[in-house]
């Protein structure tokens, strides 16, 4: 058990004596934003920890310390292969964002944060509405409900532009006519549109941040959303650099398989398929779910276990 409350003093990574961790990392992105979307950005403004206050933390649960630097590597891989993950939730960021309303909406879903958000109750909106570059309009997808497929023409191009900047120029118009009759802002916004930015801070913990980062870096989320997570994943990369090492390893490089894949594997050992042999081989397995079986595909794909 530990003998007394009074704090230790820490020999940080650049050499200095300090009564609390610093991450070098997160010294370097403190205030720096990075652009998101065309008028967004995401910058960290606070943060409480580094790669050893996780390693303290586990070994209060152990009862002992490591010695090398070699020896926290160890362990932070340990904690996230076994999901040990309350010492990961001693690491603390807070960030400053700015976006679309629609990407706040998917954002705030993630409810293990504490949120701040800009007030349009009290305060006026600004004439900033998303309009997505030439190369993101395209067509519904044919293979995902929820995502995007081939590129529009250049000429439909145009035409989105267009209806999306006369649907914004509108909705600001409006807004603004509500606000001269002294309507009151907090229902003056409602007829804004949901690309229009609003602005939060966003504070999480390490491990919540990392199952954020699961979700929202994966390339089924959208991507409007993607561009953020990938801005704090930089940052966050910097900051607990063993840690996210780690989630890299063991998460987001890395894949599991379900009962049904496993079983078809074994019944079929050495054997190499084509994609559409293998897909129609597996998909009795799923019960005819032919997006489970695509899914499959894929993973064999990924471990280079289907035929050319
Ligand atoms: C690609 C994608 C598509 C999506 N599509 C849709 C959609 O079509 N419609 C839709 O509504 N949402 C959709 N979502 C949102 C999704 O369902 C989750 O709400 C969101 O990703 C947040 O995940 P979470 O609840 O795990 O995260 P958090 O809220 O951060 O929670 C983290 C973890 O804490 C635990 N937890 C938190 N709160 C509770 C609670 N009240 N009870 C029990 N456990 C809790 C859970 O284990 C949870 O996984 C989508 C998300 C993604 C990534």
């Amino acid at each position: 058990m530990t003998k007394n409350a009074l704090p230790a003093r820490i020999v940080d990574e650049a050499g200095l004596t300090t009564l609390r961790p610093i991450s070098q990392g997160a010294e370097k992105w403190l205030f720096r934003p990075i652009t998101c979307l065309d008028h967004g950005f995401v910058y960290m403004c606070d943060y409480m920890g580094n790669d050893h206050s996780i390693v303290q933390a586990a070994n209060v649960s152990f009862g002992r310390g490591t010695k090398k630097v070699s020896e926290d590597d160890t362990l932070i891989r340990y904690l996230r292969r076994n999901m040990h993950t309350s010492p990961s939730e001693m690491v603390v960021f807070k960030f400053h964002c700015k976006m679309p309303i629609f990407v706040a909406r998917q954002w705030i879903r993630h409810r293990t944060a504490s949120v701040n958000e800009y007030s349009a109750r009290y305060s006026k909106m600004s004439n900033e509405f998303y309009m997505p570059p030439p190369d993101e309009l395209r067509r519904q997808s044919t293979m995902n409900k929820q995502g995007r497929g081939e590129l529009l023409t250049d000429d439909q191009c145009e035409q989105v532009a267009e209806i999306l900047g006369d649907t914004y120029r509108k909705a600001w118009d409006g807004y603004h006519s509500c606000l001269d009759m002294d309507l009151a802002r907090e229902l003056a916004r409602i007829g804004l549109s949901v690309a229009n930015y609003t602005e939060w801070y966003w504070k999480i913990d390490a491990h919540n941040l990392f199952h954020f980062f699961r979700l929202r870096l994966d390339p089924h989320a959208q991507k409007e959303i993607r561009v953020y997570a990938e801005a704090m994943a930089r940052m966050v990369k910097d900051a607990i650099p063993k840690a996210y090492r780690a989630l890299e390893m063991y998460t987001l490089n890395a894949m599991t398989l379900s009962e049904m894949e496993i079983a078809f594997i074994q019944k079929h050992p050495g054997v190499l398929m084509t994609e559409e042999e293998l897909f129609g081989a597996y998909l009795p397995s799923v019960d005819h779910n032919e997006r489970e079986a695509r899914e499959f595909v894929e993973k064999m794909k990924k471990l280079s276990l289907v035929k050319q």
